[in-house]
């Protein structure tokens, strides 16, 4: 299923898990791509190839353009799928890329994990650390995943997606669902029914703008329709700013999606592992487990950054580089560059709000529910939703395991992120003899949580206006990142097509060759 390629990444990670190390000049790089093979070389024979290999070598035979004056170093911040396209489209376009990624793998929110890690002799099975799926309309994501040779390891289903609502299980996934959901009255299915097909119908969210969700739906669906089904998701998704939450963001929500979802078989972060090795391929220089502390614009021209290991107190660098790219959460760049803190810039664009999200992965020895998603719109659950993988890829990919994510989007100062992953445990497994009486907690062999601060911007009606744009005071440095996909909502495909657009934009505007060479 994948490929046997050495793979040769710089940084500090210390992650293991695969029984592999890499070419490295300190053996501290043991990170590589799950399922690959990677070689122990850390000669100084390693070391003269990797010299001599740098921008050179490519698995489909390119050479990167050495385009003169058109040349220029690029750093980008984040190895997320945002900072990888970045990173592989300006190496089609003869530049120098180094990425900086603060994690020990590529991939970002959309990383994986190995559920086999630690335990010796198994093969590394990965999974997501945050539930995702993609839609057939991702066609960006499926453009890149075709580019990447994994197009046709898509797996596309139509899995049951139900809603809880007082205690019982509703299928809403479909016309058909919502005609026969008991909890609304007729009038009130056929009202939501009628908003949804408007905003599906909506070729562009514009004439919704400066207008509020909570609103719009009260008035075309009715008071009914938000009470049972919407209103609970956005209340467990924003909190206070609930009622705030602008309609052009919903339409993204409705407009985007389709019924079909499709799963990459063997997760995403193969996706990242095929884009890191092709980065790297393509001569991009990868540092992983590295933190970018700062940036500064250089007397002389340029901007230097300044990094360090992310897990260990060995001493900062700083490297000095044309332009910088940060696709960092935007609150995090007011740290990183703190000269982007003066006048009109920052008064209009250090703005805003972000929620943090969390997740606990159970294993249980058998199935939970019947369906894939459960939205959790009952009040008193510790969580918003659950959602049954294995209910969409089968039990066998998982050497058997029930893979059960309880998610949640909570305001980064909620407690809930300083829990141990024992003290979760004993708050959420109790609740789930609502949705399966049976359950009992011997169910349950294995279990895991992660975090993540900034996974969602807070997209109030007054967010458009603070959408920073690409360009920012700091010459030569740009952000681009998911705070900018409004009106769609974050998203792996939106931030390859945002990806797409920053490239454009730079071509017009700092002359990186318009063509990609060699590019697909
Ligand atoms: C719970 C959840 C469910 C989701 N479900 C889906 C789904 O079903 N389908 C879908 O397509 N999308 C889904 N998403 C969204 C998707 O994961 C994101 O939109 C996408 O991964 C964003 O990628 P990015 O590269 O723009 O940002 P990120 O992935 O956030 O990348 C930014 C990177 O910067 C790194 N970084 C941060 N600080 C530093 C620093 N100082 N120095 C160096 N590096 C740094 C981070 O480690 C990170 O890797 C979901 C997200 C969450 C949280």
């Amino acid at each position: 299923m994948r490929g046997r390629r050495p793979i040769v990444f710089f940084g500090d990670s210390t992650r293991q898990g695969i029984p592999t190390t890499v070419c490295s000049p300190s053996l501290r790089s043991t990170w590589t791509a799950p399922g690959e093979s990677a070689i122990v070389e850390t000669t100084p024979a390693c070391e003269r190839r990797r010299g001599r290999n740098r921008g050179k070598h490519d698995p489909a035979g390119r050479r990167p353009r050495e385009s003169g004056d058109m040349r220029q170093s690029f750093a980008v911040i984040g190895g997320g799928v945002l900072g990888l396209t970045v990173a592989l489209r300006l190496l089609q376009r003869g530049q120098a890329v180094e990425v900086f990624e603060r994690e020990a793998l590529p991939g970002g929110l959309a990383a994986g994990f190995d559920l086999n890690e630690g335990q010796v002799g198994r093969q590394p099975i990965w999974l997501d650390r945050f539930y995702h799926h993609i839609f057939t309309s991702d066609l960006a994501f499926i453009a890149l995943a075709d580019e990447l040779g994994l197009k046709d390891e898509i797996l596309w289903r139509n899995p049951p997606t139900v809603t809880l609502i007082g205690g019982q299980i509703y299928r809403l996934d479909s016309a058909r669902s919502l005609l026969n959901f008991t909890p609304m009255s007729p009038i009130g299915r056929l009202r939501t029914g009628f908003g949804l097909a408007i905003l599906r119908a909506l070729p562009s969210p514009r004439l919704l703008e400066g207008r509020t969700t909570g609103a719009w739906i009260r008035g075309v669906m009715g008071n009914s329709s938000y009470n049972t089904v919407w209103g609970p998701l956005l209340q467990g998704k924003f909190a206070d700013a609930a009622d705030e939450v602008a309609l052009p963001w919903f339409w993204g929500r409705v407009h985007d999606r389709s019924p079909m979802l499709g799963y990459l078989q063997g997760g995403f972060q193969r996706f990242y592992d095929r884009l890191a090795i092709k980065v790297e391929g393509m001569g991009g220089k990868l540092r992983f487990a590295t933190a970018v502390r700062q940036i500064a614009p250089e007397p002389k021209g340029g901007l230097s950054v300044t990094s360090s290991p992310a897990s260990s107190s060995r001493p900062a660098r700083t490297l000095r580089f044309d332009q910088v790219i940060s696709t960092l959460p935007t609150a995090l760049n007011w740290q990183i560059a703190p000269d982007l803190r003066r006048g009109d810039y920052a008064r209009r664009y250090q703005w805003g709000q972000a929620i943090g999200a969390h997740c606990l992965i159970i294993a249980l020895d058998r199935p939970l529910t019947g369906s894939y998603w459960v939205n959790i719109n009952d009040a008193g659950y510790p969580f918003l939703v659950l959602v049954e993988h294995t209910n969409f890829m089968p039990t066998s990919d998982y050497e058997g395991r029930h893979l059960i994510y309880l998610g949640n989007y909570r305001p980064m100062s909620d407690p809930l992120f300083k829990k141990s992953k024992d003290e979760v445990l004993r708050e959420f497994l109790p609740h789930l003899t609502k949705l399966n009486p049976d359950f009992e907690v011997d169910w349950v062999r294995e279990s895991w949580m992660f975090a993540a601060p900034f996974a969602q911007p807070v997209v109030t009606r007054e967010f458009k206006e603070h959408i920073p744009p690409f360009d920012t005071p700091i010459a030569g440095f740009s952000i681009a990142n998911m705070y900018q996909v409004y009106p769609h909502d974050r998203g792996q495909n939106y931030s390859i097509v945002l990806a797409e657009a920053l490239i454009t934009h730079l071509t017009r505007q700092q002359h990186i060759p318009l063509v990609a060479e060699g590019a697909k």
